[in-house]
């Protein structure tokens, strides 16, 4: 039987979840398990080496015994904090989340390119509720806006000499056709929290439009900084947070003034990486979390060409026709 539970933003209620399925709020865990330890990861001047072995072929026994270092045990994230057993922090992340998914930010194709257009007015909603909803992020790091929505959060490191580490997400998200409302099992955006909602939703859910594309990477990065904030952590390296507001239609008015503003500022190949969305998840394989990581992701390109031939008639078409292009454009799509 489903339990639903709409909760308030700022009204804190203890989530209940069995333990054996505490995992299933990966969608927005898996961010905070990943991001904590790499901020404090970050903070080393080198990386450890990663000693998998990729070429060598498993037997099944190695296999179901197998832990790849490759996965190393998460360095210290804060002094003995886990986002898993935190139940009051855990509700607070998934109430944010919900929260994030009732601010609605779709993009549609026909938006205006001028970022100040009424027609993106709804992004102030979002980012006011990331001001009230993140006042520790706020108040310790440098946060500006670019191109009137986009986010750029810098979290100053100590050592100026390093390369800074940057994380991106996206405010937007793709629309709900009216057409398909009935085929959403929660509303799209009331953010629905589900507690053991069916069989095949064991544990505690967020649903709704953007709640995996992307506001749980982008609510788990800050959700991250700000743990680590209040711990007191101040990272080695700089950090640079960059949420942009139209990455589904194509990201020129986020994207990319966000990329021309860090350009500016730190030049080309100036991060030492960045971890972007894309498709990953959590998994318990051979005895071990695995987090596997989004390291491709299938993309669309539009191509347009324009081809120029002497007239005539096509039903009379002379033996070479327009095979020629004169001009060639392709425009990646994200
Ligand atoms: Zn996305």
């Amino acid at each position: 039987m489903s339990e639903k539970t709409t909760l308030p933003f700022d009204n804190p209620v203890s989530l209940e979840r069995p333990k054996s399925k505490r995992n299933t709020y990966w969608a927005l865990l898996a961010s905070l398990c990943l991001l904590a330890p790499i901020l404090h990861f970050s903070s080393r001047s080198t990386l450890p080496h990663l000693g998998c072995d990729h070429h060598k072929i498993y037997s099944a026994a190695e296999l179901a015994s197998a832990k790849c270092p490759a996965q190393p045990p998460a360095l210290d994230i804060g002094h003995h904090w886990d986002p898993n057993t935190d139940e009051e922090y855990a509700g607070r992340a998934a109430r944010r989340l919900s929260k994030a998914v009732q601010v609605r930010t779709e993009s549609y194709d026909d938006m205006p390119l001028d970022p100040t257009d009424q027609r993106w007015d709804k992004m102030n909603a979002f980012s006011e509720m990331l001001e009230d909803g993140f006042p520790r992020v706020y108040a310790a790091l440098d946060h500006e806006y670019v191109n009137t929505h986009g986010h750029l959060f810098t979290w100053k490191g100590k050592d100026k000499g390093l390369q800074p580490i940057l994380l991106t997400a996206h405010v937007d998200t793709v629309p709900v056709l009216q057409d398909t409302l009935g085929l959403w099992r929660y509303p799209p955006f009331e953010g629905t929290i589900t507690v053991n909602g069916t069989d095949d939703t064991p544990g505690t859910w967020i649903w709704g439009r953007g709640s995996s594309d992307c506001k749980n990477s982008l609510m788990g990065i800050l959700g991250a900084v700000e743990r680590l904030v209040t711990e007191g952590h101040t990272p080695e390296r700089t950090v640079v947070l960059a949420f942009g507001f139209d990455e589904e239609i194509g990201g020129p008015r986020g994207a990319a003034h966000l990329t021309k503003a860090m350009t500016n500022r730190y030049g080309n190949d100036s991060f030492a990486f960045l971890i972007d969305e894309g498709f990953s998840g959590l998994s318990n394989d051979y005895g071990a979390f695995v987090l596997s990581m989004g390291m491709a992701e299938k993309g669309s390109v539009d191509v347009e060409i324009k081809v120029e031939n002497p007239g005539g008639h096509s039903s009379v078409p002379p033996k070479h026709t327009g095979s020629k292009p004169t001009s060639c454009t392709i425009r990646p799509v994200c």
